[in-house]
């Protein structure tokens, strides 16, 4: 990882957003910008070389992990050594904190301890917008990530039948995620079966299988830092006519979203392909969230593809394509894919059928 390089890319950009030191302290863009994967830490930006602020249980992880800033182990929380490090150094000017991440009580409490000449500034996004085109290392990473994500997917239907609880199924995932080397899942493991299938984050519950309706698997995990997501929907018993006819408009509609992803294109773009084919078959009304969203450290990240999103894809973005339809009372349909996109469209990441499984 370039942690360098991805550092003066932020420093060049501080201007841009009127400030003059730029204080981190969300958990992820602290792992991107230098490689710590603790869970206490600050890092100020703007002065002569970067400052990674933590305490002392993290002396030999930050040692170890930390890459182009200097560390400074402190008795006290990070946020009131960053105050003192400033009354210190005599700076003057604004100060960006992330206002999507500190809390009002912990920008009170900086606000108070900081210098005169120092006024604070709550900026959004910045290190969010940097993180949504990934590099080749990154991208490394996730392919492998996804990879074994995919391969989850063909022994959790084995262990399917009706009347297996949800929770079983999402367990027996689990831990051949773990078993596989995963270091953790990316977020609760969805299985939602028959009429819960209808409820778009159905997370695995007691309910047993049904004897004959969809199921609804979304799960995801971690691996060196990098999350997967796959959705697939198998059908428990013999798929009805309506069944069937369901399932193939939410896969031409998620084909239809993959086919139009390309540089140049907006996200709003790609949930008007998907929205488009659902509309067609009458069943739009049923696609009650948006077609997607980025991929990365975090599992929802920036673009979010929703419609009227302006973001325009570029190569090296991770994106999901994940359509999906919720017919209260019935069941519900969702396929998901992640894709890098390319030069010239995209690359699906994601392996494992979307033909549709009976069991
Ligand atoms: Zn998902
Ligand atoms: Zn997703």
């Amino acid at each position: 990882m370039d942690y360098k390089q991805r550092q003066r890319v932020l420093v060049s950009s501080l201007a841009e957003h009127k400030i003059h030191l730029l204080l981190i302290t969300h958990l992820p863009n602290i792992r991107y910008l230098c490689g710590f994967t603790g869970s206490a830490g600050a890092l100020l930006f703007g002065g002569s070389e970067p400052v990674f602020f933590t305490d002392g249980r993290y002396t030999a992880q930050a040692k170890d992990e930390v890459q182009g800033a200097r560390v400074a182990i402190e008795a006290k929380s990070p946020l009131v050594a960053v105050a003192a490090w400033l009354k210190k150094s005599r700076r003057t000017g604004a100060l960006g904190i992330e206002g999507d991440h500190l809390t009002v009580a912990a920008g009170e409490r900086l606000r108070s301890d900081l210098p005169k000449g120092l006024r604070v500034r709550a900026v959004s996004g910045v290190v969010e917008r940097q993180r949504m085109v990934k590099d080749a290392a990154e991208i490394e990473r996730i392919r492998r990530a996804v990879h074994l994500g995919s391969s989850l997917f063909l022994p959790a239907v084995r262990n399917m039948r009706p009347g297996v609880p949800e929770s079983q199924v999402a367990a027996k995932l689990e831990y051949a995620a773990r078993r596989a080397g995963a270091e953790a899942m990316a977020f609760t493991t969805i299985v939602a079966g028959g009429v819960r299938s209808a409820l778009p984050h159905g997370h695995a519950s007691a309910a047993p299988l049904p004897s004959q309706g969809f199921v609804v698997l979304d799960f995801g995990v971690i691996l060196c830092g990098y999350c997967s997501d796959m959705t697939r929907t198998v059908c428990v018993g013999r798929p009805t006519g309506q069944q069937r006819a369901w399932y193939a408009a939410v896969l031409e509609a998620q084909l239809a979203g993959i086919a139009s992803v390309r540089p140049e294109a907006t996200a709003g773009d790609v949930d008007e392909a998907t929205r488009k084919v659902l509309k067609k078959n009458k069943l739009s009304k049923w696609f009650t969230h948006s077609t997607g969203h980025g991929v990365g450290l975090e599992i929802h990240e920036t673009p979010r593809l929703a419609a009227g999103q302006g973001e325009v894809l570029k190569p090296g973005m991770v994106i999901t394509i994940e359509p999906g339809i919720y017919v209260p009372g019935q069941g519900g349909i969702r396929i998901e894919d992640m894709v890098v996109v390319t030069e010239t469209g995209c690359e699906i990441l994601t392996t494992g059928t979307k033909e549709l499984i009976a069991i």
